[in-house]
């Protein structure tokens, strides 16, 4: 069991999370990204060459818990992804989106976030 998934057992959603200290400047974070609805950060611990988070300012806790009013939000995420993943170049070479939902999802840190992973062949099915 990786060490993300391990924290996912026991990560509790709800409340703050150490991603709401980084969109309040609390902790200190180069953002690649931002704009006035999202925010994307190099991954602290990465699965591949280039593994980069883009996250809501909004703190919506995970995917399942969004509801239809976090359309617009949820939509931009997937163009601020795009976006970004053309400014660090791998847009040519295909990357991939992931977004971890709950404890089988592996998710760990309750604030929404897509991981955009690149720079290498992925491979499938994922772990
Ligand atoms: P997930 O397992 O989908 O909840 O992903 C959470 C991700 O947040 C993991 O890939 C962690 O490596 C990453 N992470 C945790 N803390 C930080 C941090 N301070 N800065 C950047 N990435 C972080």
């Amino acid at each position: 069991m990786s060490d993300e998934v391990a924290l996912a057992q026991t990560a509790k959603a709800g409340g703050d999370t150490i991603f709401g200290k980084i969109l309040r400047k609390e902790i200190p974070c180069e953002f690649l990204y931002e704009d006035e609805q999202c925010v994307a950060f190099k991954d602290v611990n990465p699965q591949a060459p280039v593994h980069i988070l883009v996250i809501p300012r909004k703190p919506i806790s995970q995917l399942s818990k969004s509801t239809d009013e976090d359309e617009a939000v949820l939509g931009h995420l997937l163009v601020a992804a795009r976006k970004v993943a053309k400014q660090v170049g791998i847009d040519e070479t295909g990357y991939r989106l992931v977004i971890n939902d709950g404890k089988n999802g592996a998710q760990s840190v309750f604030h929404l976030h897509i991981h955009i992973l690149g720079g290498r062949q992925m491979q499938w099915p994922p772990g």
